[in-house]
């Protein structure tokens, strides 16, 4: 081949570079190693196992929840929730979200009702939520969107005026406070992931934080085949348990998760100041009294900008840099959702208009300045 180099190949090109929207966060290999080997010792390997134990205290204490039940993922910690609530009819949930959030709610034979989402956070209106309400809801199912916590004061006297159960999709939520307390001491259940892409990550994982011992039995029986003891199994479950191994990688992606935190508020920060003077871009406000994990950076695209917000998502494509539209299409816009009179685009205004505007920047701890600063660079060339 006429030209041909020998070495690795230089980017010419910034696709020969690629920014993806995330990148996860992995603790230096040689601090887990020791962890592995205390499981080889022991050979308990799953079944609220050692390493099991020690991270669901560990992470009641850090988010502020008052019990905690690990489980495999985040999708079946929204499922194990639901059921240990015993709910039926129907949930009032955002359409603005992860397929996971009314996924959930469909699996478990409920009937999910969209409210719309506030202008200002991108989370369940508690207005909405009021006019939603029927003889047949039980339950109010919230999302903490990008981690900015739901209204969390008004969602709680709605649901004690109308006996419904909360229960919040905190996905996004870890580490997050409110007022200087963690977002995990409200609800009577919450549940977040542990997914490679999120900011706290066991490869995959999750976990139920419940408001009572009572309710943390019902998930840890519903996570557990509904096995209470070797002779007593009174109800129908799932198997939603987390092995010891996902367990020590929490413990450690634990001790992490400032210097985590801290790389991403860097990320957040340079681009706040890049963009600040951007016509038509404007980066989601972190609400006041809260304390983000910056695990998403979302902007929305306006009028003001040259082109439409899928218009910036292909030029930035071009450049290498691959960002997401968090969340386009709307969960009520999808087959199995869309024929739900709640689901008419009419009754949902602002998400809608979310959804069309919406791009998630990429931002993970290794995200370097001057990668930033190409991405920064690339929408303002736009
Ligand atoms: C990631 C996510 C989930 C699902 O979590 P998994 O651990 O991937 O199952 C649920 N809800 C929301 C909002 C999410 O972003």
């Amino acid at each position: 081949m006429v030209g041909a180099r020998t070495g690795p190949p230089l980017p010419e090109t910034p696709l020969d570079d690629p920014i993806y929207v995330t990148r996860p966060f992995l603790p230096p290999l040689a601090e887990f190693v020791p962890m592995l080997e205390r499981i080889w010792e022991r050979r308990v390997l799953t079944n609220s196992g050692p390493f099991h134990q020690e991270l669901e205290a560990r992470l009641a204490s850090f988010l502020d929840a008052p019990h905690v039940s690990l489980t495999t993922n985040g999708m079946l910690a929204l499922s194990v929730a639901l059921e240990a609530a015993g709910l039926e009819g129907e949930v009032v949930t955002t359409p603005y979200s992860f397929v996971a959030t009314t996924h959930s709610v469909l699996l478990e034979k409920l009937t999910p009702v969209f409210a719309d989402v506030a202008p200002h956070d991108l989370n369940i209106d508690p207005a909405a939520i009021e006019a939603a309400i029927t003889p047949r809801t039980t339950a109010i199912l919230g999302v903490h969107c990008y981690g900015n916590p739901c209204d969390v004061v008004a969602i709680e006297a709605i649901a004690a005026r109308h006996g419904l159960t909360v229960i919040y999709d905190a996905a996004h939520a870890f580490g997050v406070r409110l007022h200087g307390r963690g977002v995990f001491a409200h609800g009577d259940y919450s549940c977040v992931s542990f997914h490679a892409t999120k900011a706290f990550n066991t490869f995959e994982g999750g976990a139920v934080t419940t408001g009572t011992a009572a309710a943390k039995l019902a998930v840890d029986g519903r996570k557990n085949f509904g096995i209470v003891d070797e002779v007593r199994i009174p109800t129908v479950g799932t198997n939603a348990k987390m092995s010891e191994m996902n367990a020590a990688m929490g413990l450690l992606q634990l001790d992490h998760f400032g210097h985590v935190r801290r790389e991403r508020a860097r990320v957040d920060a340079l681009y706040r100041a890049g963009l600040a003077d951007v016509a038509g871009i404007a980066p989601l406000a972190v609400p006041l009294g809260v304390e983000p994990n910056h695990s998403y950076f979302p902007v929305l695209v306006g009028d003001g900008f040259p082109r439409s917000r899928d218009g910036l998502y292909e030029h930035l494509k071009t450049q290498g840099i691959y960002s997401r539209r968090y969340f386009f299409p709307l969960l009520s816009s999808l087959p199995m959702y869309r024929d739900t009179p709640s689901a008419d685009p009419a009754n949902l205004p602002v998400a809608g208009d979310a959804a069309a505007r919406v791009l998630c920047l990429p931002i993970y701890p290794d995200l370097a300045d001057p990668q930033v600063e190409r991405i920064v660079a690339a929408i303002r060339a736009a």
